[in-house]
């Protein structure tokens, strides 16, 4: 699934240059997606575009905005169940111009 995060953020900032797949904002910045720009998810935390994140699937081998948050609230959003098979084809669409490795142990948290 999906992450998300949580309105205990405090904006710090920490997570949004972490993430490969540029999935991540601060509140009330418009989102891109395929060229096109889209409103905020959320207007005073930073968030997540579910259809950019991966759970890191394809990059790393777990979640790079959970582990650089200092309080905890990356979590994982219930609203977006996804298989790691559907998060790997959704990394290599999001990088058409990036060869993604095959999944492991290091590109997957699926296969710790
Ligand atoms: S889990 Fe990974 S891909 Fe998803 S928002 Fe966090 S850093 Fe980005
Ligand atoms: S690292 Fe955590 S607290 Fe900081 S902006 Fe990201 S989600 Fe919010």
């Amino acid at each position: 699934m999906a992450t998300k995060i949580t309105e205990e953020c405090i904006n710090c900032g920490a997570c949004e240059a972490e993430c490969p797949n540029t999935a991540i904002y601060s509140g009330g910045t418009a989102y891109e997606l395929n060229g096109k720009s889209f409103d905020a998810l959320s207007a005073d935390f930073y968030y997540i575009v579910p259809d950019k994140c991966t759970e890191c699937v394809g990059h790393f081998d777990q979640e790079q905005c959970a582990a650089v948050c200092p309080v905890d609230c990356c979590v994982p959003d219930p609203d977006h169940s996804e298989t790691e098979a559907g998060l790997y084809e959704k990394a290599k669409k999001l990088h058409p111009e990036k060869n993604i490795a095959e999944l492991s142990p290091a590109n997957s948290r699926f296969r710790k």
